[in-house]
């Protein structure tokens, strides 16, 4: 037997024989997985932060090993080094830095994959939750041990967007943002979790399995904060000394009361790592923001009346100038068609802007800079696979890459804790291994790890 095959044989009787157990292991009470729906997976994770851990690892066993395979492969591949490499890291550098609470979430998950039969241990959970940051850290340790420059380089991930008041419909805060990432981790990242920890707020968030964040990060909390984030493109900087940001991004999703509060968490201890451009609404206040964390310059931009837009663009001027190697003149890259695209659709919807605006949003396919209806890396929902340019230098011409989900809320559903997901493009348009790999088989050695990318449309989650 193939030895892929005997792995999947071996998990497989050890899931058989551990759900006979199951219903024994108390720490599972209080924990639920749905049935599959349009493609998302909804688990309930209640208790401590161990159980809480233990139930995620449990309950999701086979995704995350698969996951683990797919992310592994991919940072590998991108980065030029050995998994041996991230696990130093995610030991010397990452680890010391992880607040204890967040220790044993982790520690959980890996026990509760002990428990199902899976040979992932702490250190490969740690890169793998560090996985948005290793780029950066890679830029960093680069130059600290003077070796020439191999990986990618930070990604340009989503497209994303905050309105209020005069903008949307009913005067309340609506929120939206489709995840771009490889079509290899879009199609695994299709987790809906619904968190109970025993301190902070309850949360409903998308998710990757075996990731204690988001790492697309959005999400609702039930102090009434609706959070998301686009990526800063061109962007140097990392201090090994600070907080991982999939620590500080757990953390303000799930202790943050209020706009200031969500600032205040992600600016403590920060790493520079995943640099993003923060979306948040408040429903309580119907107040919208944007944090642009940079690691040395930190932007705090709120209204009651407006919009933010996310596309990878840096805003900051001084942050542009001084964290980044951004050309916010050239028009024809696509964070900054995309930036003109928000700021049409933000002008012509005005007054009209509800979920039904939002999810549409996400599937819109105009390109600016061409002036052209088209698929390609400039338009809201991208797409990489169909671009000659491909994206920068995160992705080559014709890579498997672009939006892969999609998730839009407003103050209503956050408000009942529910949110909206489409998984795939929101525009409808299938992606397909065969087809994509016999034009383009330069991207062959995902074989293993690439799926079809189906579009599924939005469906509603709503925790329990
Ligand atoms: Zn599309």
């Amino acid at each position: 037997m193939h030895r892929t095959g005997l792995f999947a044989l071996v998990l497989l009787m050890a899931v058989a024989v551990s759900l006979v157990s199951r219903e024994q292991d108390p720490r599972l009470k209080k924990a639920s997985r749905a049935a599959e729906h349009a493609g998302w997976i909804q688990i309930h994770l209640e208790g401590s932060p161990t159980e809480i851990g233990f139930q995620h690892g449990y309950l999701l066993a086979s995704e995350i090993a698969d996951n683990f395979k797919a992310i592994s492969t991919e940072m590998v591949h991108e980065e030029k080094h050995d998994w041996t490499f991230f696990r130093k890291a995610a030991e010397d550098t990452f680890w010391p830095h992880v607040e204890p609470e967040y220790r044993d979430e982790i520690t959980g998950i890996v026990a509760g994959l002990k428990a199902r039969g899976v040979p992932i241990d702490v250190w490969d959970l740690v890169a793998m939750n560090a996985w948005l940051e290793f780029p950066y850290y890679d830029k960093w340790h680069e130059k600290a041990t003077g070796t020439p420059s191999t990986g990618a380089g930070p990604g340009d991930h989503c497209s994303a967007f905050v309105a209020t008041g005069s903008y949307t419909r009913d005067g309340r805060v609506v929120i939206a943002h489709n995840n771009w990432t490889s079509y290899t981790s879009g199609e695994r990242w299709n987790i809906i979790f619904e968190i109970v920890p025993e301190k902070g707020n309850r949360i409903i968030m998308d998710g990757s399995p075996g990731l204690i964040h988001s790492g697309d990060d959005f999400g609702i909390n039930s102090a009434g904060l609706m959070i998301t984030e686009t990526t800063i493109s061109g962007f140097s900087g990392f201090d090994p000394a600070g907080v991982p940001e999939f620590v500080r991004a757990r953390k303000a999703m799930q202790y943050a009361n209020n706009i200031d509060d969500f600032a205040r968490i992600m600016k403590d201890g920060n790493n520079g790592g995943y640099a993003n451009n923060w979306l948040l609404a408040d429903r309580n206040t119907n107040e919208v923001a944007s944090l642009e964390l940079g690691l040395k310059n930190v932007a705090l931009q709120r209204t009651k009346d407006g919009y933010f837009v996310g596309s990878n663009f840096p805003a900051d001027p001084k942050l542009i100038k001084e964290e980044t190697d951004f050309d916010v003149k050239d028009l024809s890259r696509s964070e900054n068609a995309r930036h003109q695209r928000w700021l049409q659709l933000m002008a012509e919807n005005r007054g009209k802007i509800d979920l039904a605006a939002a999810q549409r949003f996400l599937g819109d396919h105009v390109d600016t800079f061409d002036k052209t209806t088209a698929y390609n890396e400039r338009t809201l929902c991208g797409h990489i696979e169909t671009s000659p340019r491909g994206m920068g230098t995160w992705q080559p011409p014709y890579s498997p890459a672009g939006a892969v989900q999609n998730k839009a809320a407003d103050a209503t559903l956050a408000a009942k804790m529910s949110m909206t997901a489409a998984l795939g493009h929101a525009c409808g348009r299938d992606f397909k291994v065969a087809e994509h790999l016999a034009k383009h088989p330069e991207f062959s050695w995902q074989r293993e790890i690439l799926h079809d990318m189906n579009a599924r449309g939005w469906t509603k989650f709503t925790a329990r």
